[in-house]
């Protein structure tokens, strides 16, 4: 065939019609029909997204949930083999066909304790990620009873619904994380609060969403809409996780353990009980003492709790994780083709003022951005092709008013 004989085998139009036409074994394509296609494959597989849930949520094995933290996720190991036992269950009972046996698998809803900064969100975080499920994060004090100044209950699918781009299935198969859930704990020791906003009354609201429940949820959330259709939104296959710092439940947990130690035997002696991680011991009982209805705790079904961070962690989360803060700093300066070191003794010291300071593992990265950004600022536009940050430039960048300054934010 002549060159100028060329045509497009889909839509025939001449090659010198055409800005390009791709040769195949025995026929053409032209540029505009290979666009078209694109946009056919494109939309088709978006309709597979949607259409096949069960395929795209990938379901691992406890282990294998478990090795997926670990590669995000530094220490806490008891947590991390809970959850993985938690989700795993969750979802099974999800996929599985209904069967006529009569047994129902009941919700694996889980409750973390742990200081601030060890990890509960990235735990929720992390576990979404790997079943690829729509996440949202809601913060407990902001919630109030129907009716009050802040935001109802329902508030919390909204968010759902948003991070789930609105898709109703898989918001309903989604993840809800309620932090500083001990803040609505009812003040007990406060006989004078008649109203107790923020406390019981959220808490009796929660509940109906945590045992599964359809909620007519305002799409767009809030008062400030009133028009807005609801959509029904059935939380009976939404996994919560709920996490607070519980500050001071190491006297409850301990008060327990001394009365148990009086009032049976000597076996539970303080020799056998480690001191420094009370959290460890933590059963229901406590968090209802602390002031959680019975009710709550009895919906959050999966307990446990997380270590405080030590030195050795803090060092570990530096340069560890998958995507570890020292891994980001050295893509980003390999961007500009210059290469990033940075010496034990460096590290170390971050860690050390991170412990000294109080700033706990969100301080890393503060500390570090306070560190680096002079190079980051200048190194571009010079012709250094190296950047090796140890202990003495450490300290030179970090004066006592960066560090006042950063405790300040904390
Ligand atoms: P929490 O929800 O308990 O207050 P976060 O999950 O928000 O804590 O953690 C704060 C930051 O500290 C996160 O950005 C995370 O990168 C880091 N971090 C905390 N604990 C760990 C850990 N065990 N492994 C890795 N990073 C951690």
């Amino acid at each position: 065939m002549a060159k100028e004989e060329l045509e497009c085998s889909f839509c025939g139009r001449k090659k010198p019609e055409t800005n390009l036409l791709i040769a195949g074994l025995d026929a053409h394509i032209c540029d505009r029909c290979i666009e078209q296609a694109h946009g056919i494959v494109l939309e088709e597989s978006k309709q597979n997204e949607s259409n096949d849930l069960s395929t795209e949520l990938k379901l691992r094995k406890p282990q294998q949930i478990k090795a997926f933290l670990d590669e995000y996720i530094i220490g806490q190991n008891v947590t991390k083999k809970v959850m993985s036992v938690a989700v795993y269950n969750h979802y099974k009972r999800l996929l599985q066909a209904p069967t006529n046996d009569e047994i129902d698998i009941q919700k694996s809803n889980i409750m973390m304790v742990g200081q601030t900064g060890t990890g509960k969100t990235l735990m929720a975080k992390t576990i979404a990620k790997m079943l690829n499920v729509p996440l949202a994060i809601v913060d407990a004090t902001v919630l109030t009873e129907a009716g009050y100044v802040g935001e109802d209950v329902e508030s919390i699918l909204t968010r759902l619904l948003q991070a789930a781009d609105y898709n109703l299935e898989k918001a309903e198969k989604g993840i809800v994380f309620i932090d500083e859930i001990d803040k609505i704990a009812r003040k007990s020791d406060n006989p004078s609060i008649t109203r107790d906003v923020s406390g019981e009354g959220v808490q009796q609201a929660l509940l109906k969403l945590l045992e599964g429940t359809v909620v007519n949820v305002p799409p767009k959330g809030g008062r400030k809409h009133p028009d807005q259709k609801f959509i029904e939104v059935n939380t009976e296959n939404i996994l919560f996780i709920a996490g607070g710092a519980f500050d001071g439940i190491e006297r409850v947990i301990s008060k327990r353990l001394n009365m148990q130690a009086v009032g049976y035997s000597a076996s539970m002696s303080d020799d056998v009980l480690d001191q420094d991680h009370l959290l460890q011991y933590i059963i229901p009982k406590d968090l209802k003492d602390f002031g959680l209805i019975p009710e709550i705790i009895g919906r959050l079904p999966v307990l446990t709790y997380m270590d405080p961070l030590d030195a050795a962690t803090l060092r570990a989360i530096l340069t560890e994780p998958k995507n570890a803060i020292i891994k980001q700093y050295k893509k980003l300066f390999s961007m500009d083709k210059i290469e990033f070191k940075i010496t034990d003794g460096a590290l170390d010291f971050i860690v050390h003022k991170a412990i000294e300071y109080k700033l706990g593992a969100r301080g890393l990265r503060s500390l570090c951005e306070e560190i680096l950004t002079d190079a980051m600022f200048e190194l571009p536009s010079s012709d250094e092709k190296e950047l090796n940050v140890t202990k003495v430039y450490a300290e030179q960048k970090l004066t006592k008013s960066t560090i006042k300054k950063l405790k300040a934010v904390s």
